[in-house]
């Protein structure tokens, strides 16, 4: 069996204050192939885009790993992140404007950015230039342009010809398109996934929308209060959500399919809880309609795809209403 690309295993994360320890991310693990497109989903605070940081380096200090591996190709890199930032690994933000540098044109950044990491002669360096930005659909000849010159999608389409020019072997995208007119998403996405795809390199997508998750990604792992809850190939889970939080985020999508002016979507109620207050057992015990007594108490297990006591003994379904055996 050929070793993952990319291989986190029970990865932790807090943030320690002075009267307490906050535990950000328990025990995530997950592995991704060379060319696969993995999305991490859930709402804010569920530590999307913090397992990215920590893959990244990126930790806001306090924070720091406190367990767990991160490998990249066989490498552990959880102590050594500085050394693939930007190049074996790339990064695309939400906001492509914040990304770019606002004084130079895409050009001279490009440039800069392919001498940096393929040691690149100032020709060859102009010339990939040119193919990327054709490859991402910008005209070469508006290289000295600045990145206000412009639209919001065609700077999120520079920011990722950039990412790709070192020849990455993955790339984090953290709600690449979030900050992008609707109209415009589902083109920048396809661009991404059809770059990467052909180049081999895989790709973390981190998004809060079912709806993107469905339309670009392989497989979704999703996040909870810092846990992982469920994960799994994308057709399946969409198909089959077994997590009753995967249940209530694709219940609260809404399908145009489906749907009318009137329809009113069902809401998962209360909120994702904060790191001050992490509920016992099962963080989604609070907001969970199918919570037994048990899961106030114990966390579940992460296996066979799924944390959650209803399918805690091999392939059982528990639950209220179901038999527990007696
Ligand atoms: Fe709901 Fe219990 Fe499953 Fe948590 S473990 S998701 S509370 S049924």
């Amino acid at each position: 069996m050929t070793a993952p690309l990319l291989d986190v295993r029970d990865l932790s994360v807090e943030f320690p204050l002075r009267r307490q320890r906050l535990q950000a991310l328990d025990g995530i693990s997950f592995a991704l192939k060379a060319g696969e497109v993995l999305g991490f989903v859930g709402e804010s605070g569920a530590g999307k885009s913090l397992t990215g940081a920590a893959i990244m380096g990126l930790l806001e200090p306090p924070g720091r790993i406190t367990a767990g591996t991160i490998a990249l190709q066989g490498r552990r890199i959880e102590d050594d992140a500085a050394s693939v930032r930007g190049g074996e690994i790339g990064m695309i933000f939400q906001d492509p404007l914040t990304s770019l540098n606002p004084l130079r044109t895409v050009g001279d950044q490009l440039v800069e950015t392919i001498q940096l990491h393929l040691g690149l002669s100032g020709a060859a360096a102009e010339a990939r230039t040119i193919e990327l930005l054709e490859e991402v659909g910008i005209d070469p000849e508006r290289r000295s342009a600045f990145p206000h010159e412009f639209s919001g999608g065609m700077r999120q389409r520079i920011v990722i010809a950039l990412a790709l020019a070192p020849e990455p072997k993955l790339i984090i995208a953290d709600e690449p398109t979030t900050a992008l007119d609707v109209s415009i998403q589902a083109q920048v996405l396809a661009l991404l996934r059809g770059l990467c795809k052909e180049r081999g390199a895989a790709v973390i997508l981190i998004t809060h929308d079912m709806g993107v998750i469905a339309e670009t990604t392989d497989r979704v792992a999703v996040l909870y209060a810092g846990r992982l809850v469920e994960e799994g190939p994308t057709a399946d889970v969409i198909a089959a959500p077994r997590h009753p939080y995967t249940a209530g985020l694709m219940a609260s999508t809404p399908n145009l399919d489906a749907v009318s002016v009137d329809t009113v979507l069902p809401q998962i109620p209360g909120s994702m809880p904060g790191l001050t207050a992490l509920p016992s057992g099962c963080r989604f015990h609070p907001r969970c309609s199918d919570a037994m007594a048990e899961c106030a108490r114990i966390a579940p297990e992460f296996a066979g795809g799924v944390a959650c006591h209803k399918f805690s003994d091999a392939g059982s379904v528990k639950g209220k209403g179901a038999s527990n055996g007696g």
